[in-house]
């Protein structure tokens, strides 16, 4: 394969990819979270694909960290956001902008249930700490359950629902309580949602004064590696949940908007209808934009104080947002996720047939993992062979995110544009990187 690159330089402002890499770690302070061994210095975004500043296309299958939904600057949503900067930037929601009525009209429509209350804010950690307050405000409990492995924002509150070491900080954990995590590859109960329910059902038992505040889950886990759920798992949980006085808040930051192309949100795969449900990534093709969305019972609680966030629905991510739930509508994203996801997945398994390092393909449409393994019966994490993987991958022009608690999942999120041939040049890709090794 050959990979598809331009090799035409357009360094920034002149600047060499060294001066700004020194730049970056003189002014950007230091991080754990340093992704490629250099960081590649973006200059441009159209679609599916990403241009380096010395003229390298690269074929993006992680999105911004599945953000980019429609593709980069895709031109519908470039010219609702250039023409709404135009008219109004900004006012916040102490007064009333049509832009944000429209969108939330929009997103509501998209909401089964009496899922019709929307909240703006602007990012999903935003969306979970608020997720977290109207669950206990509306139970007046304040235990909540998340799952090992989960991944829901990294603010003070958050990080408590937040299970991942790598990313938690040492600050108190607020009543918030990690059951087991119902993982059929790796979970102690394989695909068993029963046993695992049950153990939720003895946290709150053993653990809590029997009534809690909420439980909260992401469809399928992103930063935990594309982890579905047990199947059915969901539908036993939400029913102990609200028993025990509790709400059921669905994270869809990461596989909401038709992404898993079987439905438009992610809880549906397990058919259930959560109380609250939390978004943001896709829901700006990467405009900072966060929403929380939920019944108007569970609203009520929020009017005995102010709720308020100066950029929540600001006219310009207003404006945006709209054009994203156009776009994918319009260029039948959903169905599309669906068609190119089963052939990534089926062209994986059938790499995985010849490749022992791969432990484990699974995911739906396009948010897909790849785990792994030095060894497949131990499914021993592969993590140095991850990381020299990843970098071969980046020098052959494809571009595709990590995960898992040992970062030895490949996650593949690309923008929803990303099309069979994407599919099969990532896929080739893989194939000769692994063979080289
Ligand atoms: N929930 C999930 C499922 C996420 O993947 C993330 C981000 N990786 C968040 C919440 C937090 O979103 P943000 O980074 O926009 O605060």
């Amino acid at each position: 394969i050959l990979p598809p690159f331009d090799y035409e330089p357009r360094p920034y402002n002149g600047m060499s990819a060294d001066e700004i890499f020194q730049k970056r770690k003189s002014f950007l302070g230091p991080s754990l979270f340093h992704y490629y061994q250099k960081p590649l210095n973006i200059v441009e975004g159209k679609m599916q694909y990403l241009f380096d500043d010395s003229g390298r296309r690269y074929l993006d299958a992680f999105a911004g960290i599945v953000t980019v939904s429609c593709g980069h600057c895709h031109p519908d949503i470039v010219n609702a956001v250039v023409e709404q900067t135009k008219l109004l930037q900004h006012t916040t929601t102490i007064y009333l902008h049509h832009a944000i009525v429209e969108f939330a009209e929009a997103l509501a429509s998209k909401m089964p249930g009496n899922l019709k209350v929307v909240y703006f804010v602007n990012s999903g950690t935003e969306a979970n700490e608020l997720a977290m307050m109207m669950a206990r405000l509306y139970s007046g409990n304040l235990s909540m359950i998340a799952l090992r492995n989960a991944y829901h924002g990294g603010s003070a509150g958050t990080i408590g629902l937040t299970a991942l070491n790598t990313w938690k900080y040492p600050l108190p954990q607020g009543e918030i309580h990690h059951v087991v995590n119902p993982d059929p590859y790796r979970g102690v109960f394989g695909s068993d949602a029963a046993l695992y329910a049950k153990e939720l059902q003895d946290h709150i038992d053993y653990g809590t004064p029997g009534k809690i505040a909420g439980f909260i889950a992401e469809t399928i886990q992103g930063v935990g590696g594309a982890v579905e759920l047990a199947p059915g798992y969901l539908k036993l949980v939400y029913d102990i949940v609200r028993k025990a006085g509790g709400v059921c808040i669905a994270d869809e930051v990461q596989s909401g908007f038709g992404r898993t192309g079987s439905h438009y949100w992610g809880f549906e795969t397990q058919g259930v209808i959560p109380d609250i449900v939390t978004m943001a990534k896709g829901i700006g093709n990467g405009l900072p934009l966060g929403a929380v969305v939920t019944t108007p019972e569970i609203a009520q609680v929020m009017a005995q104080k102010i709720q308020f966030n100066t950029f929540g629905g600001n006219p310009v991510c207003s404006a945006g947002g709209l054009a994203v739930l156009k776009v994918l509508d319009k260029e039948k994203r959903q169905i599309h996720c669906a068609d190119v996801g089963s052939h990534l997945i089926e062209r994986l398994r059938s790499l995985q047939k010849n490749h022992e390092i791969i432990g484990d393909v699974r995911g739906q449409g396009l948010m897909v993992g790849i785990e792994l393994v030095t060894d497949r019966e131990k499914k021993t994490p592969a993590k140095v062979e991850t990381g020299v993987l990843f970098e071969k991958l980046k020098d052959l022009g494809v571009l595709v995110g990590k995960g898992g608690l040992h970062g030895n999942v490949f996650r593949i999120k690309p923008p929803m544009c990303f099309t069979k041939a994407d599919a099969d040049f990532l896929v080739d890709a893989l194939d000769y990187a692994i063979s080289g090794m």
